[in-house]
């Protein structure tokens, strides 16, 4: 049996007509670059994830950047964050001029470890961006009152965590903004690049909508100095389409997590995800921990099983960071974590034999290269 790391095909053959029709629509009427598809995805989305406002940019990468250059982040200023987590984050700090400041995770959450965050803010710190890491929300509540103290703003970046929960609330309605992103293999997922930001303030949502369009408040009368970073109409439109089996995909993931965890809890040299008691947990990615990670990746990649690491090298020891001049030993948690992470398959359509198969294939190779 061989079995993928995602299968973006089988996610979507149920769904085909619809996406097909909802395309076709934008063709005919030619609403290409934002427009009316758009802002009814964006209408939708704000509403699921219970918030006031959703604006569609080009993917989730943008929507990190221009949701800290609308909180007014620039040139000197700090933002803190994690290192365990997609390069993206830190680079939309950096590409605001601002200096990524990193906190480490903790072990059971995999997410910003709040007894550490009040130690890293300095007079210059602007925003503080924890990441929803594989589909956790991060704790917010003590890092939400640690940044009120100190008059900070928190983005979360949720480009992971689309319809995740805390304490009752959805990812992207805790912070004073969230960062979606749509890539194809995320839980909710367009058919190409696309993202997305959500907020509660007006304020933030203009200047939001007027960054994505070349800083124009009317058609050429251009205030601020913005960029492109529309949504696509067409990916507005299937995103409108996808965004009705977000629940239904989550709440199979977390059926299959539940088999994995179910499966594995025997197996002592396996570390499983932790669900924090204050949420809901969407696996956008299952990652466990295990020794000797490589020697088992390339194991189960030979008996055909498609894993994956999320990630490999964490932010700060990234020779894109090398100038920031961490070296081992900085943020211990996310390094040894980064060492053992393995990410199993993990998509809506996994069946249970499958996932038997994955569990079974693990645990004989756990035992072999030990
Ligand atoms: C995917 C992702 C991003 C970036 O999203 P893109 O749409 O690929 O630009 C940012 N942060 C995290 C945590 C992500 O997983």
């Amino acid at each position: 049996m061989k079995v993928p790391f995602l299968d973006l095909k089988a996610h979507h053959a149920p769904i085909r007509e619809e996406l097909d029709a909802a395309i076709a629509e934008v063709v005919d009427c030619g609403a290409f670059a934002g427009g009316p598809y758009v802002a009814a995805f964006e209408k939708d989305f704000a509403a699921y994830c219970g918030t006031q406002y959703a604006v569609g940019v080009g993917n989730g990468t943008d929507a990190l950047w221009f949701a800290l250059l609308a909180i007014g982040v620039g040139a000197g200023d700090e933002v803190i964050t994690v290192p365990s987590t997609f390069m993206a984050t830190a680079e939309a700090i950096s590409f605001t001029g601002a200096k990524p400041v990193f906190v480490d995770i903790s072990p059971d959450t995999y997410t910003m470890d709040p007894a550490l965050l009040e130690r890293a803010i300095t007079p210059r710190t602007k925003a503080i961006v924890p990441v929803h890491l594989f589909g956790q929300v991060a704790d917010m509540d003590p890092i939400l009152a640690i940044a009120k103290k100190h008059n900070i703003p928190v983005l979360e970046d949720a480009c992971q965590a689309h319809g995740a929960q805390y304490k009752g609330k959805r990812a992207g309605n805790l912070g004073v903004a969230g960062a979606f992103s749509f890539y194809p293999g995320k839980n909710l997922g367009a058919l190409g690049e696309a993202g997305g930001t959500t907020t509660n303030d007006a304020g933030l949502a203009k200047q939001m909508q007027v960054l994505r369009d070349h800083g124009q408040q009317a058609k050429y009368h251009h205030s601020h100095i913005g960029w492109n970073g529309r949504m696509d109409g067409i990916q507005g439109a299937v995103l409108r389409v996808k965004l009705k089996g977000l629940e239904k995909g989550n709440a199979a993931r977390r059926e299959h997590a539940r088999q994995y965890a179910e499966l594995l809890g025997d197996c002592a040299e396996v570390v499983l995800p932790k669900e924090a008691s204050y949420g809901k947990h969407v696996y956008h990615v299952y990652a466990i921990r295990v020794k000797n990670r490589d020697a088992v990746l390339k194991a189960m990649t030979d008996l055909g099983i498609s894993c994956g690491i999320h990630y490999p090298v964490p932010v700060h020891l990234t020779g894109a960071y090398a100038s920031l001049g961490f070296g081992r030993g900085s943020f211990p948690v996310a390094e040894k974590c980064a060492d053992e992470f393995l990410s199993l398959p993990m998509f809506p359509e996994l069946t249970r034999e499958q996932i038997a198969f994955v569990a079974q294939v693990l645990k004989d190779v756990i035992r072999k290269v030990k």
